[in-house]
């Protein structure tokens, strides 16, 4: 194999992953546990390392329960998450090698502005399968087996992103699947889907707010989620299940009451910088799901 690598006169990444034949499908993990570390490290570094202090009255949860041990657990969860899905991206490549995908392939057939469309198309697809997705993993005879692993982080970080338990990672990784066999769709465009869908998941994460609080008031942007929005789904589990967009939780009712107020506060700290505990805070039961 590697003497047909170094022969190969056209050297390119394409024929080099041709020479390695089944096992390129594989060698994607690598790529794809480099993006996680590339999106995850720099988000938790910045605000969880190096600049803590200055960030402080961002924090979200003023009390610190996250810490090293739940930090390696996650990223443990979340490797084994990055794997999952690349089985599902390798699946999705064999279908392609078979005919069976709407994948295509030269991006002038639909041009750039459908390319972009298609991203912004799949993000809000995701943004509604996970909110029914997530509220049926919150039902009490499947929560134990799909989403407790998530939940066994209540005060989150960048690498409570992907810690999921793998039968959650299986259902998360479905609209990937979907897009690849019921929309015309660009490679290209689905990597850029799952790049910015983890960004915007590390964000709901991070564990400090950094959405503008005039975006609250904006009357499209109102609509995006702050990180406090998905931060309180942790410490207080039965509401607020979106997690980009708040659309469903405003629809369907399931935004806490308390949200506003817990936003107000956290706004109100950073205009301050004046940290200060928030009574209402505190963590519910997790079995309570
Ligand atoms: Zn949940
Ligand atoms: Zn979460």
């Amino acid at each position: 194999m590697l003497e047909n690598l170094l022969n190969t006169d056209d050297l390119n990444f394409l024929s080099y992953l041709d020479s390695l034949g089944d096992f390129a499908l594989f060698s994607t993990a690598i790529p794809a546990i480099a993006i996680y570390f590339l999106v995850t490290l720099p988000f938790f570094m910045v605000f969880w390392v190096w600049y803590k202090k200055e960030f402080q009255a961002r924090r979200i949860q003023q009390k610190q329960r996250s810490n090293e041990k739940q930090w390696w657990k996650e990223i443990r969860q979340s490797i084994l998450s990055v794997l999952i899905f690349t089985l599902i991206d390798v699946g999705v490549y064999i279908a392609e090698q078979h005919g069976l995908t709407s994948i295509y392939h030269n991006v002038d057939q639909y041009g750039i502005p459908y390319l972009l469309f298609s991203v912004v198309l799949m993000i809000l697809f995701q943004d509604t399968f996970f909110y029914w997705a997530h509220r049926l993993m919150h039902w009490k005879p499947l929560y134990k087996f799909t989403h407790k692993v998530h939940h066994d982080s209540i005060d989150v970080s960048p690498f409570t992103a992907y810690s999921f338990h793998p039968v959650e990672t299986i259902v998360e990784g479905l609209p990937s699947a979907i897009f690849s066999f019921l929309l015309q769709v660009h490679f290209s465009a689905l990597i850029g889907y799952q790049v910015v869908s983890l960004v915007l998941n590390v964000v709901g994460h991070l564990g400090y707010e950094i959405i503008p609080q005039s975006w609250t008031t904006h009357w499209l942007l109102k609509w995006k989620t702050p990180s406090t929005h998905h931060n309180m789904h942790h410490s207080h589990v039965n509401g607020n299940y979106t997690l980009y967009f708040r659309f469903w939780d405003v629809w369907m009712g399931t935004e806490f009451k308390e949200y506003p107020a817990t936003l107000q506060a956290v706004y109100d700290r950073m205009n301050q910088h004046q940290p200060e505990a928030i009574a209402s805070q505190e963590p519910v039961k997790i079995g309570n799901a």
